[in-house]
């Protein structure tokens, strides 16, 4: 028997009244769960079971799933569904989590890291955007692809003048090695230095950060990329859902 907290990820109908889940535990990284009877009426596996929740979890193991015990719900984070904006970010987070870590690899950051963004973001009505970048920053640094921000990521020479962001190099590059990736894209100044500000600040220190809406979406745009090519994914569809919810 197993006690862990967990984020329920997705969920998956099996059967009649089953569902397969993916959650993201604090002790065990991801995991499959079978809940049994989850979809009967008056399961009290029912709040339990939705995605968002974060359950502190008794786990039983079987041959190809875990199986519940006991689960106790800490938080539905039901707020979240309040928005369909704040809603599509929020599967977002999860779907993020998803693609991009192995099964059953503890990384206790990353737990402690989605259940604050979630906690925080089910708290604030508007600048979404800026909350996902700020997260989207410490995600992928949280997962070892802290993308480099100080210096040229290729001589580590100090950064003047024109500078580009290299996908596949992983940080900024200066007009130094400006041929070591053809493809990097430019950006400005406010556009590096913004990006620094939101991979350090807190998500409490974000309501006291004016950062406007065109370099949010540079840096939104420029991360995501990153982001895809460091997991080797193509998209996420979650954020096609943001797309026709807010326009392009
Ligand atoms: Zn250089």
């Amino acid at each position: 028997m197993i006690k862990t907290q967990g984020i329920i990820l997705s969920e998956i109908r099996f059967k009649e009244s089953s569902k397969i889940l993916n959650v993201y535990t604090k002790k065990l990284g991801k995991i499959s769960l079978m809940a049994q009877g989850a979809y009967k009426p008056k399961s009290h596996l029912l709040a339990a079971t939705q995605p968002f929740a974060n359950v502190e979890f008794q786990l039983r193991t079987g041959r190809n799933f875990y199986y519940i015990s006991g689960a106790d719900l800490i938080n539905s984070f039901y707020s979240i569904r309040g928005d369909l904006e704040r809603l599509a970010y929020g599967f977002y987070l999860l779907e993020l989590l998803e693609k991009s870590t192995p099964d059953e690899e503890q990384n206790e950051k990353l737990f402690l890291l989605l259940e604050k963004g979630l906690g925080y973001l089910s708290g604030i009505d508007k600048d979404y955007l800026k909350f996902i970048v700020a997260y989207e920053l410490k995600y992928i640094s949280f997962i070892g692809y802290k993308p480099h921000l100080e210096n040229c990521v290729v001589c580590n020479k100090k950064l003047e003048g024109k500078v580009k962001f290299s996908t596949i190099l992983g940080g900024v590059l200066g007009f130094c090695c400006i041929y070591n990736d053809i493809t990097a894209k430019n950006i400005n100044n406010s556009v590096l230095s913004s990006m620094n500000k939101l991979l350090y600040s807190t998500f409490e220190e974000l309501a006291s950060l004016n950062i406007n809406k065109n370099i949010l979406n540079s840096i939104h745009d420029i991360i995501v990329d990153y982001i895809l090519n460091c997991i080797e994914r193509r998209e996420f569809k979650s954020l096609s859902l943001v797309k026709t919810l807010i326009g392009p």
